[in-house]
């Protein structure tokens, strides 16, 4: 059962396991009853990473970033990997204008150390972060399609960045 939730390259739930947790945490946000938002991250220009230095590396940086992304986020937070270079977190209780002060911290975290492979191969790794804050209308399916548009917008400003829906955090 575990193996169908479990992300086998990171270890990181996948994104069934996200849907069925993010569902009924939704319900309650209808309810006007809670607040949560939703961070999609993507690294940026992965794909160069691959090309460069092969896919074991790529492999590498995938897995040391999953380890600091779930290191930063707090305990009662949710992190997946969404697909391919891809991730969601969702925060239970944040405000989108507190979820995106907490995704730039944790941008920053993410990565201010080069990712150090075994031979000392040291990669220089970016995310851009998108986050939306959920409406008591929101289903999981459109708040995390906002969380990707604001993503797709922090890519178009130039990546390495967190974009919110309405603001660009410095
Ligand atoms: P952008 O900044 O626009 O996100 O550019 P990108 O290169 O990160 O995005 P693109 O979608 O072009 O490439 C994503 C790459 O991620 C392509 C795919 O081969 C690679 N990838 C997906 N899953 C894995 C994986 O499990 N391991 C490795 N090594 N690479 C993967
Ligand atoms: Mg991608
Ligand atoms: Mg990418």
């Amino acid at each position: 059962l575990e193996a169908a939730v479990i992300d086998p390259l990171t270890g990181l739930h996948n994104r069934r396991y996200l849907d069925a947790k993010l569902d009924p945490l939704m319900r309650r946000v209808a309810a006007g009853r809670m607040r949560l938002s939703a961070l999609a991250l993507d690294l940026d220009h992965f794909k160069r990473i691959n090309d460069v230095h092969g896919h074991e590396a790529g492999d590498f940086v995938l897995r040391e970033f999953a380890e600091r992304l779930a290191a930063a986020v707090r305990p009662l937070d949710l992190v997946a990997r969404s697909g391919g270079e891809e991730f969601v977190v969702i925060m239970p209780g944040a405000s989108g204008d507190i979820a995106a002060l907490a995704a730039e911290r944790l941008r920053r975290r993410l990565v201010a150390a080069p990712y150090t492979l075994d031979g000392g191969l040291r990669i220089d790794v970016t995310v851009s972060i998108g986050v939306a804050g959920a409406d008591p209308r929101d289903t999981s399916r459109s708040l995390l399609k906002r969380a990707d548009v604001a993503l797709y917008r922090a890519k178009e400003a130039g990546r390495n960045r967190v974009m919110a829906e309405a603001h660009e955090m410095a």
